[in-house]
C-alpha cells in the first residue's frame, strides 16, 4: 500500500516550533527554517520528519514533525522520546553556517591520519585562517576534478562519504604545505 503523503505544510511545522524552541539550539536561524536543514544548516530540499516515528506510535501533526535534509533525516534518532531529536540536533550541529559537512571530513581526517586538520594547517606556508579558506575552496575544485557532485557554498552533499572527504582534504593539504 502506498504511504499517504504528509498533509501538514512546512510552514505549519515551522510556525508550531518557532514559538516552542530556542533557535540557538538549532543549526539554522529560525527565519530560514523553510529552506535550510534544522540540523546541518545546508540549503537543501527538506523532508518533513517525524520526531517520534510512526512505527513507534508518532502522529503526523506539526507537533511531531521537523524539517531536515535527506542526510540528516537518515541519521536522526528513531526513538520514542521527543526530547532526543532536539538533544541530537543541539549536540551535533555546528555554529558556523554551511560548514557542517566539511567539518565532518575534518573529524574523519583525524581518525584516519592521527593529526587534526588544525595541526596540519600550522605547517602550511600562510596563516591558518588563509589556509582554511584555501582548503575549503580547493577541496571544492578537487572534488569537481574527481567528478563527484559538489553542491554550492563549499558544502558537501550526501554523495561524498566522510572518508572520501578526508582523502580530498589530505590531497589539498599536501599542496598547501
Ligand atoms: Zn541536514
Amino acid at each position: 500500500m502506498k504511504k499517504e503523503s504528509i498533509k501538514v505544510t512546512p510552514k505549519e511545522i515551522l510556525d508550531y516550533w518557532k514559538e516552542r524552541i530556542y533557535e540557538g539550539d538549532l543549526g539554522v536561524d529560525i527565519s530560514e527554517g523553510l529552506e535550510h536543514c534544522w540540523r546541518c544548516g545546508c540549503k537543501k530540499v527538506l523532508h518533513k520528519c517525524h520526531i517520534i516515528p510512526e512505527s513507534l506510535g508518532g502522529v503526523t501533526e506539526a507537533s511531531n514533525l521537523i524539517l531536515l535534509c535527506g542526510v540528516c533525516h537518515g541519521e536522526a534518532p528513531n526513538v520514542n522520546n521527543k526530547k532526543t531529536i532536539f538533544r541530537w540536533i543541539q549536540q551535533t550541529k555546528k555554529d558556523t553556517y554551511n560548514t557542517f559537512w566539511i567539518l565532518r571530513w575534518f573529524d574523519m581526517y583525524k581518525i584516519l591520519y592521527g593529526t587534526s586538520v588544525e595541526e596540519e594547517l600550522k605547517r602550511c606556508k600562510q596563516t591558518t585562517k588563509e589556509n582554511l579558506h584555501l582548503l575549503i575552496s580547493e577541496a571544492g575544485n578537487l572534488d569537481k576534478n574527481t567528478g563527484l557532485h559538489f553542491s554550492g557554498h563549499a558544502v558537501i552533499t550526501n554523495k561524498i562519504t566522510d572518508s572520501t572527504g578526508a582523502v580530498i582534504i589530505r590531497r589539498v593539504l599536501k599542496k598547501l604545505q
